[in-house]
């Protein structure tokens, strides 16, 4: 990826609110907590898609089973609701880190299942009547410059050893540029996908898990769990559960529990939203289907319109915080990454340079030591799932059906998969965890600058 020069904020910034943009399309009122005593078969912590998937998939399975989703704030509140909506094929960082570490085989077969989930998502949302602004035109990789087309180059000849249907081709400038029609890409290639608003589509999925009978105590923060003789005791602030299952379904706070402290780090992600662009602003870049776009490269940049014709920027570089610190007030704002993205809509789309943002904020992507996903069984009962990778959308649904076969002890392709029941490498403590992360990201964003001096790959 090019070195991103950071333009100067000026008047296009004004008045831009540090708040999660998606959460205006749908305002939420968060449930009641759990008071009291709870009984039950599998109890849920976290509800975002992870939680939810897999307690729409147990519910398929066995509808008997008493199924309770504990969520400290409010069904989606997490990464689920303030992603940036792009629904990819993609495990872990990239295909070509995937197919290194576990081959092509394996590696196909993942894919395959993820992209069943990509199919399923839509499908899905049409059975449930859940409008999450689903766009199936999906999204170019793209190329800034000719680093960056050998990437895209390398990636096609995985994905034709991996099988691939004809139709992923690589469209020269000129080709690109009939469909998106910006001085900065050089090449791309279409990736299968959509786009989504995410915050909709964890709603809808609220609803209809809990229309399913599915309980979901919003507000209702896990403080401790014990495992005793009668099962899984999750202490909530007013209440408690006992389950002979537990799914800590927490993924970027996954730390806060000791078995997970090592396994899983939050890394910050930045997005800039403008105001809805005018007909007129429309008319000034030609791109017709509407497909979001990706920068190759170890940190992306990307961009999309919304379903209301805002522009949505994302990416740059990702910031671990010492000692896992989520603290959304203290980091929402992030000036540096601000400018980064405003350089890249300048970069991107010189005729809308001066659109201004109305939103900037950030999220934590959840990282783990081999940026593969985890999925996985305590042994007693207790099952787990993190470590997304900042591509979780269709992810997730893959996640929950593997999360289902694991929890009902089947053993079936799904929890066969790459990302399930691997071995998992632990984080050095601090303050080697914070000065590792600051070498690696260090050593990513030079190889992204120069790819031909370092060839290895490094995630
Ligand atoms: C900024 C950003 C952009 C992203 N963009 C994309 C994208 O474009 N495409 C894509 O595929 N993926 C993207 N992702 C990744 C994707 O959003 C996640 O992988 C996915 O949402 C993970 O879902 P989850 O349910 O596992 O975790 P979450 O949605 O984070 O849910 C975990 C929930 O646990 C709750 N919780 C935490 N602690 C407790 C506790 N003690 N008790 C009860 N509840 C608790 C939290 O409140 C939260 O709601 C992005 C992520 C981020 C952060």
């Amino acid at each position: 990826m090019t070195d991103i020069a950071p333009a100067r904020t000026g008047a296009a910034n004004a008045a831009v609110k540090h708040e999660i943009y998606w959460r205006e399309t749908e305002p939420v009122t968060p449930g009641p907590p759990l008071r009291g005593e709870v009984t039950c078969d599998v109890c849920i912590i976290g509800g975002g898609y992870t939680a939810m998937w897999t307690a729409h998939f147990l519910h398929k399975a066995d509808p008997r089973l008493r199924i309770h989703i504990l969520e400290a704030d409010y069904a989606g509140a997490g990464a689920s609701g303030h992603n940036d909506g792009f629904v990819t094929p993609t495990i872990g960082h990239s295909l070509g880190a995937l197919v290194h570490r576990f081959g092509a085989e394996r590696a196909k077969l993942a894919y395959a299942a993820v992209g069943k989930s990509m199919l399923e998502l839509n499908r899905f949302c049409v059975k449930n009547e859940v409008d999450a602004e689903f766009e199936s035109a999906g999204y170019y990789q793209v190329a800034a410059g000719p680093d960056q087309i050998r990437l895209l180059e390398r990636d096609l000849d995985l994905a034709a050893r991996l099988g691939a249907q004809s139709g992923l081709d690589l469209l020269d400038r000129e080709r690109a540029r009939e469909r998106i029609d910006s001085p900065a890409i050089q090449a791309a290639v279409k990736v299968g996908g959509a786009l989504i608003n995410p915050h909709r589509l964890a709603r809808g999925l609220f609803r209809t898990v809990t229309a399913a009978g599915i309980a979901v105590h919003e507000q209702t923060r896990a403080l401790s769990v014990e495992s005793t003789a009668v099962g899984h005791v999750v202490r909530t602030p007013h209440g408690r559960v006992t389950a002979t299952t537990l799914l800590y379904a927490t993924n970027a706070y996954q730390h806060q529990f000791a078995e997970f402290r090592r396994k899983v780090v939050p890394v910050w992600s930045y997005a800039a939203v403008t105001r809805p662009l005018t007909e007129q602003e429309l008319g000034a870049v030609h791109w017709p289907e509407r497909e979001g776009f990706v920068e190759a490269g170890n940190f992306i940049v990307f961009g999309r319109l919304t379903a209301g014709n805002r522009l949505l920027f994302g990416g740059g570089r990702a910031h671990y915080r010492f000692r896992r610190d989520m603290d959304v007030p203290r980091h929402i704002d992030n000036p540096r990454a601000t400018e980064t993205l405003r350089a890249v809509l300048a970069r991107y789309f010189p005729a809308w340079r001066e659109v201004p943002f109305t939103h900037t904020y950030g999220g934590c992507v959840a990282i783990t030591r081999e940026v593969v996903p985890h999925i996985g069984a305590l042994g007693d009962g207790r099952f787990y799932a993190h470590g997304y990778c900042g591509n979780g959308i269709a992810l997730t649904h893959t996640a929950g059906k593997a999360l289902r076969d694991l929890i009902l002890d089947r053993d079936t392709s799904y929890s066969n998969l790459l990302f399930v029941r691997g071995k998992e490498k632990p984080f050095p403590p601090e303050p080697l965890a914070f000065l590792g992360a600051g070498a690696v990201s260090n050593l990513l964003a030079a190889q992204d600058r120069h790819p031909g001096l370092i060839r290895r790959q490094l995630v």
